[in-house]
């Protein structure tokens, strides 16, 4: 099994591709401050092509300890996972990776922690309501003209390729990107 280390020394890991994630970033649920992998103990590693991340991070500013459970892509977009950390956490550092068959058929539990393609969001379904109206088409699904977070409006700005928002932008289904709406 695998030890809980700091992030940083798991990193960079690299992928099938040859590219490779040398930092890992993710702002503190409490106080906002970016953390790195420096503030992040836990265990970050290839699965299926797709680096899978379960840690603890402490925030240095407020003190703030939350869990970080995530996949991250060869395109570097990064994906929820949908089971807890102290279950993943556990899972990444016992399973046996040298025979990708095996763990394919071995490990039937594996599937039901990746994400479906379709739940990217970062939203809870139970606080999202989309628009019926759509802009356009966006690899086969309609784009909403707008959407509502907890009643506000958000709407739709850009696809963005490199699932990059920004400072106060809302991020849906990985790639599309919406501005807070006029009646805020
Ligand atoms: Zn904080």
């Amino acid at each position: 099994m695998l030890p809980n280390r700091r992030l940083s020394e798991y990193l960079p890991v690299r992928f099938a591709n040859g590219d490779q994630v040398r930092q890992f970033s993710k702002p503190c649920v409490h106080c906002g401050q970016m953390l790195n992998a420096q503030h992040m103990v836990g265990v970050a590693r290839l699965v299926k092509g797709m680096i899978a991340i379960a840690a603890k991070a402490n925030c240095p500013a407020c003190g703030k300890q939350f869990s970080v459970t995530c996949l991250i892509d060869e395109d570097k977009r990064v994906q929820r996972v949908v089971v807890p950390y102290w279950l993943f956490n556990p899972y990444l550092r016992a399973i046996q990776l040298q025979d990708d068959e095996q763990f394919a058929s071995s490990s039937a539990a594996v599937s039901d922690m990746l994400p479906e393609p379709e739940a990217a969001s970062e939203i809870p379904p139970s606080q999202l309501e989309r628009a019926e109206d759509a802009v356009g088409r966006y690899q086969g699904k309609p784009i909403p003209a707008w959407v509502r977070v907890n009643g506000r409006l958000f709407t739709f700005d850009r696809v963005a390729q490199n699932a990059q928002a920004g400072q106060g932008e809302l991020l849906l289904d990985g790639c599309l990107v919406y501005r807070p709406g006029a009646d805020n």
